[in-house]
């Protein structure tokens, strides 16, 4: 079965095999290993190790983001976040929840947000001291370039907390060139290639030191993160999902042999414009405009046939090998795949034939969507 999804994705069977077996986090044969893992992931980001740090939490993309809101803002700190899909407004929700301040940016959803905008709305208003960003907004598979934004937020005097969690280790990304930034949040499970189980944020150490004890939390502290670094090397605080840290090691391997970030980028730019050109070879309408259409995960438009159902073309798709959504996250009904994994334009293809064949399995005949986009 192909995962077709934007995480978790299809990995490779070296990749799972390598959690086949009992580990202790705290040997002294397995902290190494940890360590090298962070290393290597603040390489992929461009990070220089006596000016940043990769920490890495137990859990999903999600606690990374909230660790990062906690981390780096004070309790009623106001954080501007353009609204650009469903990812953003759950940096909203996480913010507010957490006691901080979330300002939503209104954003056309289907257009990179504007560094103007961003600009403009820091100027109206000095008590924002911070910017959410979504680098690739699953919700739309739009891809919201930081370089441009970041500059605007640094002329500011603002900070960035980027989630680049569907995006980190395919879009590029250089920590150096962006001292705003005052964390990069990803996970194990997207776009390098790994299982899910953990969360990675890439920071300075300067602010990681400046914000000790801000958090307001003990587990989702990255100063206290940090902190415990500095005491023990290759130390967890807590548990890890020590198995899935083991696979990861050999994902960063497969990484590096495939090339790093420009070949990856590569192969789900291949594998996004194998699935665009199909789809529309077989009669169906892609949500977004080629141009905009970002590499990590592509929403088509429902077909209008009453025949349609959601739920029936996964259960068809899945009887053919691929497993796509069974939700939509576009204002008009849809179906999202997901182009990260480990999976080629191939499989694309394939998956196209299997597409066309479910809608012949279930009657549809009208493939056109019901509101076309204007
Ligand atoms: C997947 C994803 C997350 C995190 O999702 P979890 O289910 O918490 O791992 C956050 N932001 C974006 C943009 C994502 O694609």
């Amino acid at each position: 079965m192909l995962l077709l999804i934007p995480g978790p994705v299809t990995t490779r069977p070296e990749v799972r095999q390598a959690m086949a077996q009992d580990i202790a986090p705290w040997d002294n044969d397995f902290r190494p290993l940890y360590v090298d893992a962070r290393r290597r992931v603040l390489e992929i980001a461009r990070g220089d190790p006596a000016v940043h740090a990769a920490l890495c939490l137990q859990g999903c993309g999600h606690f990374a983001v909230e660790a990062a809101i906690r981390t780096f803002m004070p309790v009623g700190g106001r954080i501007l976040v353009p609204m650009a899909g469903a990812y953003s407004e759950r940096m909203v929700k996480l913010a507010n929840e957490a006691g901080r301040v979330a300002v939503p940016l209104k954003v056309d959803p289907d257009l990179p947000v504007s560094a103007q905008a961003v600009a403009a709305a820091l100027a109206a208003d000095p008590t924002i001291s911070h910017v959410g960003l979504v680098y690739n907004e699953t919700g739309t598979g739009v891809v919201h370039d930081p370089a441009p934004v970041g500059a605007a937020i640094r002329a500011a005097g603002r900070r960035l907390i980027l989630d680049a969690v569907s995006a980190f280790g395919a879009l590029p990304l250089d920590v150096g060139a962006q001292p705003e930034l005052d964390a990069v949040v990803f996970t194990s499970n997207k776009c390098l290639e790994c299982l899910p189980g953990l969360s990675f944020t890439v920071a300075r150490i300067d602010r990681l030191e400046a914000c000790l004890g801000q958090a307001g939390s003990w587990s989702f502290d990255l100063a206290d993160v940090y902190a415990n670094y500095k005491r023990s090397p290759g130390g967890f605080r807590f548990t890890p999902p020590v198995q899935v840290l083991a696979a990861f090691v050999t994902a960063l391997d497969l990484f590096d042999a495939e090339g790093g970030q420009a070949a990856r980028l590569a192969r789900y730019r291949a594998n996004a414009d194998a699935l665009y050109d199909g789809a529309i070879a077989i009669g169906l309408v892609p949500y977004l405009a080629r141009e905009m259409q970002g590499p990590v995960v592509m929403n088509i438009h429902a077909p209008a046939d009453p025949a349609w159902s959601l739920q029936g073309f996964v259960d068809a798709l899945k009887r053919r090998g691929f497993l796509i959504s069974n939700f939509y996250n576009t204002p008009q009904p849809s179906f999202r795949v997901g182009c990260i994994g480990a999976i080629g334009p191939d499989d694309m293809k394939n998956f196209v034939v299997a597409v066309d064949e479910a809608l012949i399995e279930m009657g549809i005949r009208n493939r056109m969507p019901g509101q076309k986009a204007a």
